[in-house]
């Protein structure tokens, strides 16, 4: 496809084709047989993360005077694309990118020498937990509590579906300081806060996901936490606020994910279709697999437009609510459509594992689920956008 960009365009194609090249060298030597090793010895792609860092690419979007490596929105939403496009998705990526996000804007400059700084180049790993058992898609229901005590806090409570628990050094928790009978509004009484993951009182317990990433989920247990004082993030009670701010990127980093899963998975299909002749000319000739593949390949782009567009908007500091809204939920049914095609194209040979198709689906699909369902985002857009009454 000609990619050539209209002038306007062309200073953002630049800053995604940097990264890509960049992440090109990585994935080229950690392919996808590398991650998928890592996923069957359970084990996290480690010498792929220390590469990201050593490239500078795990610092993308964190400033230089911090330890970074610069760049916005679009440079690390292009590298979480390039990742996947490579066949190496990482949900690490993900939760890295949108954990460092309230940090960075609201901590003070020793946290985040101490907690972001060392992200950069991959010696700290960070996770981010806000889903809870029983508050799932409400998370302003949670119940998890941190308590003052003298200048530490407290925490107790559960949290579940935590990607890479294990292998985190540190996870961004948001807890409520106060109970919701005790504020006024139920957005309010909640706090961020950056937790050691070698503090005593906390327990995993793995969960059994069926999603072909190499960082699993957990059921994380906070008993008794003692936490200091300097891991409040930001203020007490102000941390919903905050962590929206992080979660619009979240969503670009998976609409980006999914893009680039799609692509993959296309490719993975045309090259099939070329190749497969059971009536004796390529089944890529027929038009029922050509069209399918075609309009998933025209979805892919236009959510891909989209996503850069949402993440140029947050980097010019607009709000880009609505537009990474819309890419997230345009993206993640793009790629499934381009995964659907791919399974189809491979016909039976889609089902075997070693095919490594149908093992891609798992991924996108999560991508219209978490991390927030596309119901979410099309209320957001029927009641913010449309200017409809709130649906739920
Ligand atoms: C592989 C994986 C990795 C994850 N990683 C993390 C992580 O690192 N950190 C973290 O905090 N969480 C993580 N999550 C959690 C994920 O964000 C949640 O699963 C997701 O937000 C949905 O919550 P739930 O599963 O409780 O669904 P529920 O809230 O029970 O919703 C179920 C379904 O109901 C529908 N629905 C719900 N509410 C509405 C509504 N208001 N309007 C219309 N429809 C609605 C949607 O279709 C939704 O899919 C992960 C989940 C998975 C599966």
């Amino acid at each position: 496809m000609n990619t050539s960009p209209a002038p306007t365009q062309e200073r953002l194609e630049t800053r995604i084709r940097q990264v890509q090249e960049a992440t090109r060298g990585i994935s080229e030597q950690y392919p996808r047989s590398y991650i998928r090793q890592c996923i069957d010895q359970d084990r996290f792609p480690e010498e792929m993360w220390k590469a990201l860092g050593e490239y500078g690419l795990l610092g993308l979007s964190v400033p230089e005077h911090f330890g970074g490596s610069g760049g916005g929105v679009v440079e690390i939403v292009a590298l979480a694309e390039a990742l996947a496009l490579g066949g190496v998705p990482t949900l690490f990526l993900v939760v890295t990118g949108l954990g460092r996000v309230p940090i960075v804007r609201h901590g003070t400059p020793e946290q985040i020498k101490k907690f972001v700084t060392p992200t950069c180049d991959g010696s700290v790993k960070l996770c981010f937990a806000i889903t809870e058992p029983n508050a799932g898609t409400n998370s302003f229901n949670m119940n998890s509590l941190a308590t003052r005590d003298g200048d530490d806090w407290v925490l107790n409570g559960q949290k579940v579906f935590i990607s890479g628990a294990r292998d985190a050094d540190i996870m961004l928790v948001i807890a409520r300081t106060q109970k919701p009978s005790e504020v006024k509004h139920r957005t309010d009484g909640m706090s961020l806060f950056v937790v050691d993951m070698k503090t005593p009182g906390i327990t995993l317990q793995q969960l059994n996901i069926q999603v072909e990433t190499a960082e699993r989920q957990y059921m994380v247990f906070f008993d008794n936490v003692r936490l200091p004082a300097d891991a409040l993030i930001g203020e007490a009670g102000k941390g919903a606020k905050l962590m929206f701010e992080g979660l619009n990127s979240e969503r670009l980093l998976a609409a980006a994910a999914a893009l680039g899963i799609g692509d993959y998975a296309l490719g993975k299909a045309v090259a099939y279709a070329q190749d497969r002749k059971p009536f004796g000319k390529p089944i890529g000739s027929y038009q029922a697999l050509q069209h399918r593949m075609a309009l998933a390949k025209a979805e892919l782009e236009a959510a891909r437009l989209m996503t850069y567009s949402a993440a140029e908007r947050f980097d010019a500091g607009e709000d880009a609510g609505a537009h990474a809204n819309m890419a997230k939920l345009l993206a993640s049914r793009a790629a499934v459509a381009a995964v659907e095609a791919a399974i189809q194209t491979h016909g039976g040979y889609a089902f075997d594992r070693d095919y490594d198709v149908v093992t891609l689906w798992p991924m996108v699909r999560l991508m219209e689920i978490a991390p927030i369902n596309n119901e979410m985002l099309m209320n957001y857009i029927g009641e913010h956008v449309l200017g409809l009454p709130k649906s739920y």
